[in-house]
């Protein structure tokens, strides 16, 4: 049932998302988004760019997201017809309006080219967000936002105070009740001096909405491994953890495919013994699950609320239509089939 919901709510919530969008600052309407936080590269862009699909975001372990991206999955259907070059995956760029990019190296070298424009070609950051539509039938759809990463030691153009302006910038998103936190941290670092349950902490202290996602399983320190983290018995978080392994650097260097890092992710799980039977929070099918799942009953909680909102909002513009009303009528009359038209 919760699938069903899903595939009615969400399209919804997307839409009006937009609209607010266009309509700017003014509009005072929380929408659910899922937002990734951690240190910079603990493999978040990864772990979006894996639940999408495609390879489409710049990654690499220097900073390379400098500006948040606000990414909106659309689910759209299967198109057999599609003429050659063009095809059933398309993005769209808000700052580019009614241009297709069919092709998911030229959406990587134009977020690269206009994080450029505004956050300068050295290292710089900057809090203006950058906005995608990505449309596919291999999606669900949901809106993610990838984040600069927390880093310490200003490099380039970065200012002496990065570390609070990074910190400031990912809290204007996650501080919100309806943004669904990802909290990515790697493996091979200390879990319990992660930034991002750190943050995540400060954001969401009982942690209802904040999943934890442990990257780069594939790399820890050989004799240990993430078990006890992942069942949550070392930092307990309410929604649990998702444990994931996606494409190292090599992996990058040499355009290894996503299909071809899922099928290695599903085999590195299958050949360690010490993840069995820990398989619903093992891969990144299990985290898109988890993330549909929990989206769409966050949606459900919120729903009401935006719902009176609306309603209110509507009450108070039929009202000033309701004003100008008398003019119109007594004027001429726009409708279709009225009943004082009819003679
Ligand atoms: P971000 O800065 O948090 O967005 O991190 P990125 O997604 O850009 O990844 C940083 C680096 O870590 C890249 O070189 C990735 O290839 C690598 N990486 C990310 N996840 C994994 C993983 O699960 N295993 C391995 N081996 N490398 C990973
Ligand atoms: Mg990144």
């Amino acid at each position: 049932a919760a699938a069903v919901v899903g595939i009615t709510v969400i399209p919804i919530v997307n839409k009006l998302q937009d609209i607010f969008a266009q309509l700017g600052s003014s509009s005072t309407i929380d929408l659910p988004q899922v937002a990734v936080v951690g240190s910079q590269s603990s493999g978040k862009s990864s772990v979006l760019e894996a639940l999408v699909g495609r390879d489409f975001l710049p990654r690499g372990s220097d900073i390379c997201t400098r500006r948040p991206l606000v990414l909106q999955l659309v689910h759209s259907p299967r198109r057999p017809d599609a003429s050659a070059g063009e095809g059933d995956e398309w993005g769209e760029f808000l700052h580019i309006p009614g241009r297709r990019f069919y092709d998911f190296g030229e959406i990587r070298r134009e977020i690269q080219a206009e994080t450029d424009r505004e956050a300068g070609g050295n290292k710089g950051i900057s809090d203006k967000q950058i906005r995608l539509k990505i449309f596919s039938p291999n999606v669900l759809n949901i809106t993610l936002v990838d984040l600069p990463g927390i880093t310490k030691v200003p490099v380039g153009d970065q200012p002496s105070d990065i570390e609070a302006r990074i910190r400031t910038l990912i809290l204007s998103y996650i501080k919100h009740k309806t943004c669904i936190i990802l909290a990515v941290s790697p493996a091979n670092a200390d879990l319990a001096n992660s930034d991002a349950l750190q943050m995540a902490r400060v954001a969401d202290p009982d942690g209802s909405r904040t999943i934890g996602v442990i990257t780069k399983l594939d790399i820890m320190d050989r004799g240990t491994d993430a078990r006890d983290f992942l069942l949550g018995k070392v930092i307990p978080l309410r929604l649990g953890y998702v444990g994931v392994v996606n494409r190292s650097q090599q992996d990058i260097n040499l355009n290894r495919s996503i299909k071809d890092a899922l099928a290695y992710e599903e085999n590195f799980f299958r050949n360690q013994p010490v993840y069995h039977g820990l398989s619903h929070c093992c891969g990144v099918p299990q985290l898109a699950k988890k993330l549909n799942q929990i989206l769409v009953q966050h949606i459900r909680t919120v729903l009401p609320g935006l719902k009176s909102r609306i309603s209110a909002q509507l009450t108070s513009v039929a009202k000033e239509l309701a004003a100008y009303g008398d003019v119109v009528e007594s004027k001429v009359c726009l409708s279709i089939g009225c009943i004082n038209c009819i003679t």
